[in-house]
C-alpha cells in the first residue's frame, strides 16, 4: 500500500513537472505497480533511479538543446509510448524472475534498465559535445540529434549511465560479483550500439519541404515531411524497446549448464 502510494506521488510529480504527460503519467503509473509488486522498493529505486537521472539531465542545459527538439519527433515530455519503450522490456523481465524464480531474470532486468538508462543518458548529454556527431552509415558530421550518429562524450554518457544502473543494482542486491557487474555493464551498453545501429539503417526518417532539415517528426514547419529512409514502424519507441529487450535477452544465454 506504502508502494502503491509512492508510486503514485511520484507519477503524480512527473506530471506536474511536465516529465510526464497524462498518458505517460498513466502508464508509469502501471508498471510501478507491476515491478512494485513483483520486486518491491528494489526494483522501483532501481527504476526510480533511472528517471530520476534521465530527468535531471533533460532539465539541465535546456538552452544548448533547444536547437535539436525540432528534430525529434517527440518532446522531452514523455508520453505512454516512451514510458513502455523504456520500462517495458523491464517489466517483462521481472514478471518472468517471479514464475521462474531464476536471479538470471533479475539480471535481465537491470540490463534491460541499463540499456534504456545508457540511451537515453547518450541522447540528454550527446548533444552537450562541440563538435557534430558523426554518423556512422555516412561517416560524414551531422546535425546533432540525428539517430544513428555518434561523438565521443554520446558515448562515455552511454557507458556510464548503463555502468550507473548495473552498480546500483549491486548496492540494491547488498552484494557484488565482479563478472555479473560487468557483464550487466556491457550488455547495457551493447543495448545503446543496437540502438545507435538501428537509428542509422532502419528508423524511419524524413526531410522538411520547408526548411530541408531532416527530422523524425512526420510533420515539420506545419507541412507533411517526405520519407528519406527507414521502415514506418522503425520510430525511436520500436528501436528502444527492442534494444532494452535485447540487452536483456541477451543475459539469459551466459546461464550456466
Ligand atoms: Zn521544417
Amino acid at each position: 500500500m506504502i508502494i502503491f502510494l509512492l508510486v503514485l506521488l511520484v507519477c503524480i510529480g512527473g506530471w506536474k513537472t511536465k516529465n510526464l504527460s497524462f498518458s505517460g503519467a498513466l502508464s508509469a503509473l502501471i508498471m510501478g505497480c507491476i515491478i512494485g509488486y513483483f520486486y518491491h522498493w528494489k526494483g522501483l529505486l532501481l527504476l526510480g533511479a533511472f528517471f530520476l537521472s534521465s530527468s535531471i539531465w533533460s532539465k539541465l542545459f535546456t538552452g544548448s538543446k533547444a536547437e535539436i527538439e525540432g528534430r525529434l519527433a517527440k518532446s522531452s515530455v514523455r508520453d505512454w509510448q516512451q514510458v513502455w519503450a523504456n520500462g517495458g522490456p523491464a517489466a517483462v523481465f521481472i514478471i518472468l524472475y517471479h514464475f521462474t524464480g531464476s536471479e538470471w531474470c533479475l539480471y535481465s532486468f537491470a540490463a534491460a534498465i541499463a540499456a534504456a538508462n545508457s540511451d537515453t543518458w547518450a541522447s540528454e548529454i550527446g548533444p552537450l559535445s562541440r563538435k557534430s556527431p558523426l554518423s556512422i552509415r555516412s561517416f560524414k558530421r551531422v546535425e546533432k540529434g540525428t539517430s544513428g550518429a555518434v561523438s565521443l562524450l554520446g558515448t562515455v554518457a552511454a557507458l556510464a549511465g548503463s555502468v550507473f544502473i548495473s552498480l546500483m543494482f549491486f548496492i540494491l542486491q547488498d552484494s557484488f560479483h565482479w563478472s555479473l557487474f560487468i557483464l550487466i555493464s556491457v550488455a547495457g551498453f551493447l543495448g545503446n550500439v543496437f540502438d545507435t545501429v538501428a537509428g542509422a539503417y532502419w528508423q524511419e526518417e524524413f526531410t522538411c519541404p520547408v526548411c530541408n532539415s531532416s527530422t523524425e517528426a512526420a510533420m515539420h514547419c506545419g507541412v507533411p515531411a517526405v520519407k528519406s529512409k527507414g521502415y514506418s514502424w522503425m520510430n525511436n519507441e520500436s528501436v528502444n524497446f527492442t534494444s532494452s529487450f535485447l540487452a536483456g535477452a541477451g543475459i539469459l544465454l551466459f546461464i550456466p549448464g
